[in-house]
């Protein structure tokens, strides 16, 4: 029986307790703002550092402004009172779903037709995304265009800061003069954080630098393509995983069914009860953003973020 403990209720992603990935997230934030402020953008000659500390010094910086903007936000569904007491479990024999007719088990209050309760915050969110582990907090209607924002500033980030990383390499490796780097007769090496470093140091921290952006770059990339596919198709991350189940249960019953019944395995007939299956489940799903009433929404199954 799924339970889910009454004394927390998550209101927004700086409470206790936070997530590895949360953590992670603001590390790599501190290091490439340390990084391009304190050892990247002061190498680049005097003619180009506006655009070397500006170019990415925005990006990010929206980056990190929307991220803890929308960390901080509550986007649970407005009808929320946290100051009910909760039944912890529920009993499935008398009540199927969490949210029933709209009325939440957990929250005990009346929520919008677009509401799912989620496990991870144990509330209701209003147009609901997913849970963000990056986040510590859901992504609901409330906070879904910063989250896009961030996701697209961060993205850039990576790109700008490639273009950076990339022509201090080569300016370094390649010409290494006044032109191209802040170099003159009284600073004759590059500095970080103000302390000269050795062209060797100064490879080692590009090139380590080059391998962690690239990481950034390919979590921030595969999520903003994951959210214009969304956006692009009317979905909502929650609708897209519904999908995906709806689809594998399909699969995994015709296969079945295959197995069961050999003969007629490649009859047309099973192909369209297949098909049909698929689509049934198809139309019966009720999304966040979908218009109707959503009556079933599962508390322990509120999706992992992709
Ligand atoms: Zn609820
Ligand atoms: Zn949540």
């Amino acid at each position: 029986m799924p339970t889910i403990k009454d004394e927390f209720v998550r209101r927004h992603g700086l409470e206790w307790p936070l997530n590895n990935q949360q953590i992670g997230a603001w590390v790599f934030i501190a290091y490439f703002a340390l990084i391009l402020f304190g050892g990247l953008a002061p190498n680049v000659a005097v003619r180009w550092q506006a655009l070397a500390f500006f170019g990415p010094g925005i990006l990010f910086g929206v980056h990190a402004v929307t991220l803890a903007v929308c960390t901080c936000m509550d986007p649970a569904d407005p009808a929320v009172r946290y100051d009910l007491a909760r039944p912890t479990t529920i009993d499935r024999s008398q009540r199927k779903h969490v949210i029933m007719n709209q009325e939440c088990y957990f929250c005990q209050v009346r929520v919008s037709s677009t509401a799912k309760h989620c496990s991870a915050c144990n509330k209701c969110v209003s147009d609901f995304d997913h849970h963000c582990r990056w986040m510590n907090n859901c992504v609901g209607g409330r906070t879904y265009k910063l989250f896009f924002v961030s996701i697209l500033a961060g993205a850039l980030g990576t790109a700008a800061l490639f273009a950076l990383l990339f022509y201090l390499l080569i300016a370094l490796h390649a010409f290494r003069d006044s032109d191209h780097l802040h170099l003159s007769p009284d600073r004759r090496d590059l500095q970080v954080l103000g302390h000269d470093v050795t062209d060797a140091g100064m490879t080692v921290l590009l090139v380590v630098t080059i391998i962690l952006n690239g990481l950034a770059a390919f979590m921030l990339w595969q999520l903003l393509t994951f959210h214009i596919m969304l956006i692009s198709n009317k979905m909502s991350t929650f609708e897209f995983i519904k999908k995906q189940r709806a689809e594998e249960e399909a699969r995994l019953a015709a296969e079945a069914e295959e197995e069961a019944n050999p003969k007629n395995a490649a009859t047309p007939n099973t192909r369209c009860r297949a098909f049909r299956d698929c689509c049934s489940a198809r139309s019966n799903r009720v999304g966040p953003s979908g218009g109707k009433p959503m009556e079933a929404v599962e508390a322990q199954q509120a999706p992992s973020p992709p």
